[in-house]
């Protein structure tokens, strides 16, 4: 988590929502990224959805079976979607989001009978950090 944190920090000084994640495969990290929705003018491109474009790629296969993802926010309704076709085996997540988190908030997207891989999910670690990286964020844009 304290990798995804680190890009979290990345996006933040490119004025990027902090959103920093990354992909670890038998212990070992295999891709990092953060949000990067303003300098590729992409609305998908969120750290998640990122991150696992950057291991597929270096698996050279579209599922991420064994790959687990650390992320700094909780999944968007979006990304928890694509972690699902990913099957990603584990979501390790630090801050909740109230608002548009999609894995214990809002639409549960693991939860819906349209979703047929649930990752083991393990939310809050280094919750505070994150909270505070977003929050000195949305005060800088106020
Ligand atoms: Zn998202």
């Amino acid at each position: 988590m304290q990798e995804a944190l680190k890009q979290a920090k990345i996006a933040f000084e490119k004025d990027e929502v902090p959103v920093g994640a990354v992909i670890v495969e038998n212990g070992k990290i295999i891709a990092t990224s953060h949000n990067q929705n303003l300098i590729l003018k992409d609305p998908t491109a969120h750290a998640e959805i990122l991150v696992m474009r950057e291991a597929a790629k270096i698996k050279d296969s579209a599922r991420l079976d064994g790959c687990d993802l650390y992320v700094t926010l909780e999944p968007c309704a979006m990304c928890a979607s694509a972690i699902a076709l990913a099957r990603i085996r584990r979501v390790y997540y630090a801050a909740s989001d109230i608002k548009f988190g999609a894995v214990e908030n809002g639409a549960r997207i693991f939860s819906s009978t349209s979703c047929h891989h649930k990752p083991e999910i393990y939310s809050g670690i280094s919750e505070e950090e994150s909270k505070e990286l977003m929050q000195s964020f949305f005060r800088n844009k106020r």
